[in-house]
């Protein structure tokens, strides 16, 4: 199945949009030292098209270290495995310096990325997404994945950029 890799600073809201997605959640054997692994896989689907989702957030260290460097680790386990990134924000917060950190190491993933604003509740809320342009992935889509709303206009975004299965092309 192609993977969608959920990737963005901590309390962006991550688990929420991964539990949204997905009815449950599968254990894989590690295999970078030091880095657990465990409980970020599950399966989705929209519009009739599975795929698989890694929640990138909840890769744990075993060892204290500076965020930065579990922000590196995240998306590198992101750019190896996903064929679509999903890159979530914070909408409330504005554009952060970690948000810039995720952006800068996405950028030379060569990957698609999609930008997700989350916590745009209500849509008197829409314009906060609109300085996420900065970063740099086009446009931002508003979404609450609190409460659902505007989720699957980034579904169709991500969809839209998932290869086509090899079984779908017989
Ligand atoms: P993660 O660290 O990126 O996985 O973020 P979490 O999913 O743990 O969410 C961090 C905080 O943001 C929690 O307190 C959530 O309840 C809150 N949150 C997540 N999604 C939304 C949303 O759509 N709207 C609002 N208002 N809060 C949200």
């Amino acid at each position: 199945l192609p993977v969608v890799a959920i990737v963005g600073r901590a309390n962006v809201g991550k688990s929420t949009l991964f539990n949204r997605l997905v009815g449950r959640r599968v254990s894989i054997v590690e295999d970078t030292p030091g880095v657990t692994r465990d409980r970020i896989y599950g399966k989705s689907e929209w519009n009739g098209v599975p795929f698989r989702v890694i929640d990138t957030g909840g890769i744990e260290m075993d060892e204290e270290d500076e965020m930065g460097n579990l922000i590196r680790v995240q998306a590198q386990i992101a750019i190896d495995e996903a064929d679509v990134i999903l890159f979530v924000v914070d909408g409330r917060e504005g554009v952060t310096q970690a948000d810039e950190h995720v952006a800068q190491v996405l950028r030379r993933a060569h990957k698609p990325v999609v930008l997700g604003v989350n916590k745009i509740d209500h849509v008197e809320q829409h314009a906060l997404s609109y300085e996420f342009y900065r970063l740099g992935f086009g446009e931002p889509i508003p979404f609450s994945a609190e409460h659902g709303k505007g989720t699957g206009d980034l579904l169709d975004a991500v969809v839209a950029r998932l290869p086509i299965a090899a079984e779908d092309q017989e």
